[in-house]
């Protein structure tokens, strides 16, 4: 059956897009992805996504929206994108692992940001032993221990505050002297008397590898080049994201960082195919922005089939 929209993601943008292109009669598909609803669902608190004055936490954000597209009609596919041409249309996307085919008149990506990693061998073999890019999956399991954050921006405080909750002390490294997270949240890390820093300094290795679990990091103090050596138990990784948009490198335009190029509004370099949220957005990456630009390709998408 050929689709009027796909929308590939179910985070903020791609509900969004939903609940637009299903007001608009549009009847779309939305293919959730490798992790439902996003991003969000693995953050506790959110404070600033406006009309939740007491604050709302992420995963039931995203549970609300859901229901809100589904209510109007929105359907949804549960598994991720494996391939998908968009050399002509009608668009074609294959899903899951048994490559399911999917016909679009038009194509909304929402398919977000995943975390960076630092990129060390010994982060790949100790991933889920101790090295983590989740502080509220994982958290839990350090109780009392010594854990480190690795990064200066908001997902590496906001990850550091939220394991005070279970580890015995959280020190945070920072390639540089000065954090760029916002100033609320330097003001609750640097306030809170489990969290220290580490200044400086890049992470030159992880130990524990021969022990199948992290017994400490190695780390270089990148302006007097002094190598030192700390034990903890957990490390984070809370370094920035990257776009989501491999599927797609040959076949629209991206930037010089994997972002797809939007102008116009959503417009791709693919016309029919629009972009929201964080896999086009480099500079806000923030959940009601997300929204916007979701809310904005839904528009973009039905005007492009209504001039059909
Ligand atoms: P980010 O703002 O890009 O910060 C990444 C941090 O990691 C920076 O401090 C950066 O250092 C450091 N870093 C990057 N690559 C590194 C490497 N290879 N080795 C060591 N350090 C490295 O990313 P983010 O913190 O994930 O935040 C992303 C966006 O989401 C931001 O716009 C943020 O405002 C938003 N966000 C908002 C909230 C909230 O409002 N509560 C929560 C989470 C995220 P430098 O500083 O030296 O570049």
């Amino acid at each position: 059956m050929m689709r009027n929209i796909i929308i590939i993601g179910s985070g903020p943008a791609g509900l969004t897009a939903a609940i637009y292109a299903s007001r608009a009669n549009l009847k779309p598909l939305v293919i959730e992805g490798h992790q439902p609803g996003g991003q969000l669902t693995i953050t506790t608190e959110v404070e600033n996504y406006p009309g939740f004055p007491d604050g709302i936490m992420g995963p039931q954000l995203m549970m609300d929206m859901k229901r809100q597209a589904e209510r109007l009609g929105t359907e949804f596919v549960m598994g991720y994108v494996t391939s998908a041409d968009i050399s002509k249309r009608p668009f074609v996307i294959y899903v899951g692992e048994d490559d399911n085919r999917y016909e679009a008149r038009a194509l909304i990506i929402a398919s977000g940001a995943s975390a960076k990693l630092l990129d060390l061998e010994s982060e790949r073999k100790l991933m889920g032993k101790g090295v983590s890019a989740c502080a509220t999956c994982d958290g839990f399991f350090f109780k009392e221990q010594d854990v480190m954050v690795v990064g200066g921006g908001d997902t590496a405080l906001e990850e550091a505050i939220f394991l005070t909750k279970f580890a015995g002390k959280v020190t945070v490294i920072h390639r540089r002297d000065m954090l760029r997270a916002t100033k609320i949240l330097q003001d609750k890390a640097f306030k809170n008397e489990k969290i220290d820093f580490i200044w400086d300094s890049v992470v030159e290795d992880i130990l524990g590898v021969e022990e199948g679990k992290v017994t400490g990091i190695r780390l270089k103090n990148v302006k007097t080049s002094e190598i030192i050596e700390k034990g903890c138990e957990g490390i984070f990784i809370a370094i920035g994201h990257s776009p989501n948009t491999k599927l797609f490198n040959s076949q629209i335009e991206l930037d010089d960082k994997g972002y797809i190029i939007t102008r116009d509004g959503t417009k791709t370099s693919v016309p029919g195919v629009f972009a929201a949220g964080d896999a086009q957005d480099h500079v806000y990456k923030q959940a009601i922005t997300a929204a916007g630009t979701g809310c904005m390709a839904a528009i973009d998408a039905e005007r492009f089939l209504g001039e059909e």
